[in-house]
């Protein structure tokens, strides 16, 4: 490799060195989200730099607030966050699997396996196991869709809680689902989550329609009405402010009389012009000028003002209307079309309830504390995603290890037809991905090597007519059939998983040149490693998290 002579200014390490720097860092970032995987993991306290605190047992929430400085980790980081923005869920999986992926590489470099000799093994490996999926996945019926809800949610909140949430997840799923020519879609960013806090979290509920913490402007106007016309403005219906420069010379009092005259004709031009084209409901984004609310209330039209862009989008999509950006420039095709819009008094707050044809759902989250409502949302949003992913792709896999048990089985069969050194990779690929079997069963206090051995032998011997189904029963604390005790995972996830963490060590495998060492994985604010009692909120026993690559220790040759 030419010197470039500026980089001769910094520190560098290159080669072997500098992926053995690599991976150490790789190693040291899945350490802090290793204990938070499956219904037993652990929870992390996140305290911000300004203080705030936040309890998570979501591997990307940790990873993402953990602002991480070397630039290996934010790759896995990234690899995490793309797996959260795909598939919402299998976040922790995918940091696990690709730094095991990467440790076991290392062994094969130390034996003096080229890395584009691995990273060909690997691509091997992650192509057959996408084949192999076919004969591992089931149709997803409606039990095993809310078994599937279910799971994402375990050793997330407690259990009635998860059946509730996933209950509510899967009816918000079907009320924003589509028939596409090319398939079916369901968005869950159409599904609105509104926070209140205050009274219980069971109390969370799903309501049809949008739902906004917002009253009309004035109480004159009528508090329902149904099936009508909406517009939508991104701009306001407002005196225009004056420019600071602007000089009004007055002669007389008429003159400015006068003025504001012309000011208000304009103001309810527009106002005409809305009942003109029939309007009856109208939300902006900016302000309405108290001088129309009279004329909009005689005009019998709802108006709501100050709605968020967000929202005006939501309703964009539920009433099929076009956002624009003053009222003149509305035309009869920007407007949209609702059931009903209603108001309502919720806890002493106003609420706007909206009724489409294009259905839509709000979900109100409830909780005691700032924190707990977070935690329902985010609950919440995770059971979301797995139902909409099942509308979309009905097929699921049996979870608690057993699909990647069953990968790295049908692997190590599938490496032997492979005469060189690829063949060590796909194994070394295999062995990659027990690293979720050992790591559940050591996250409940089972012994992981005897546990995977248990499970392997299992799917291995047992008469079960699907043996590949056979996992980790975390509750059970033993082997047995995970689709028949209802933990399974979206198809997607796990395909997603094997993918991202595939992708994320390659790229890291093909890096031979770092411009400077890093040594430490630091967290800037800090990360608390906590246990927290099963049947109540109380923490037990915190340890904080830092400097974390220096206590990991990996041979060189
Ligand atoms: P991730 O961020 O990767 O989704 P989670 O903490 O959500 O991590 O854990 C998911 C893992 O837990 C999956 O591999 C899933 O199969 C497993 N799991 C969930 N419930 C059980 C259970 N009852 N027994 C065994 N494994 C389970
Ligand atoms: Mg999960």
């Amino acid at each position: 490799m030419s010197e470039v002579p500026i980089l001769k200014e910094t520190t560098r390490t290159t080669g072997r060195e500098a992926l053995r720097n690599n991976i150490t860092a790789a190693m040291a970032l899945a350490g802090a989200v290793r204990t938070t995987l499956g219904p037993l993991g652990q929870d992390k306290l996140l305290i911000d730099d300004e203080g705030r605190t936040m309890v998570t047992n979501d591997g990307v929430t940790v990873l993402e607030s953990a602002k991480v400085e070397h630039p290996v980790a934010k790759m896995l980081i990234n690899a995490s966050t793309t797996q959260d923005r795909i598939a919402r869920d299998g976040t922790t999986s995918a940091v696990l699997l690709s730094a095991e992926l990467l440790q076991n590489a290392w062994e094969l470099v130390l034996q003096g396996v080229h890395p584009s000799a691995i990273a060909r093994g690997y691509r091997h490996a992650e192509e057959a196991c996408r084949q192999h999926f076919e004969s591992l996945v089931i149709e997803a019926t409606e039990e095993q869709m809310m078994a599937a809800a279910t799971t994402s949610l375990s050793g997330k909140i407690h259990s009635a809680m998860q059946n509730h949430l996933a209950t509510l997840a899967i009816q918000a799923a079907r009320a924003v689902v589509e028939e596409r020519p090319d398939g079916r879609v369901a968005d869950p960013t159409r599904v609105k989550i509104l926070t209140q806090t205050g009274g219980s979290m069971t109390d969370s509920s799903l309501v049809t329609g949008l739902v906004l913490a917002k009253k009309r402007v004035t109480d004159r106007m009528p508090k329902q009405i149904t099936s009508g016309k909406i517009a939508l403005v991104d701009g306001g219906i407002e005196r225009r402010e004056m420019m600071s420069n602007m000089k009004l010379s007055v002669a007389n009092t008429g003159v400015l009389e006068s003025f504001r005259q012309q000011e208000k004709t304009v103001l309810l031009d527009q106002i005409n012009h809305l009942v003109d084209l029939g309007v009856t409901l109208l939300a902006c984004k900016e302000g309405i000028d108290d001088d129309v609310h009279a004329a909009l209330t005689e005009a019998g039209i709802q108006a709501y003002r100050r709605v968020a862009r967000s929202d005006l989008d939501l309703l964009a999509r539920g009433t099929n209307a076009t956002l624009k950006n003053d009222v003149k420039g509305l035309t009869e095709s920007d407007l949209g079309v609702f059931i009903s819009s209603n108001n309502e008094r919720w806890n002493g707050v106003m609420h706007w309830i909206v009724e489409t044809e294009e259905g839509g759902a709000t979900f109100i989250a409830k909780g005691s504390t700032n924190e707990t409502v977070g935690e329902v949302e985010r609950c919440f949003a995770d059971a979301l995603g797995v139902a909409c992913q099942l509308l979309e792709e009905p097929y699921l896999l049996a979870g608690g290890g057993a699909t990647q048990i069953a990968l790295a089985r049908h692997l190590r069969r599938f490496a032997e037809g492979f005469a060189g050194r690829e063949q060590l990779a796909i194994e070394a690929f295999a062995d990659a991905l027990e690293i979720i079997p050992r790591t559940l069963a050591q996250n409940a206090g089972l012994d992981p090597l005897d546990s995977l051995l248990q499970t392997v032998a299992q799917q291995t011997t047992s008469n079960d007519p699907s043996p590949h189904h056979i996992g980790l029963n975390i509750e059970r604390k033993s082997p047995s059939n995970m689709v028949d005790d209802g933990v399974v995972e979206p198809l997607r996830i796990t395909r997603q998983v094997l993918a991202g963490a595939t992708e994320a060590a390659l790229s890291v495998l093909r890096i031979d040149d770092v411009p400077f060492r890093l040594d430490i994985l630091r967290f800037r604010g800090n990360c608390f490693h906590i246990e927290r009692s099963r049947s109540s909120a109380r923490i037990i026993r915190a340890r904080r998290l830092e400097n974390m690559t220096g206590k990991l220790a990996m041979s060189t040759n």
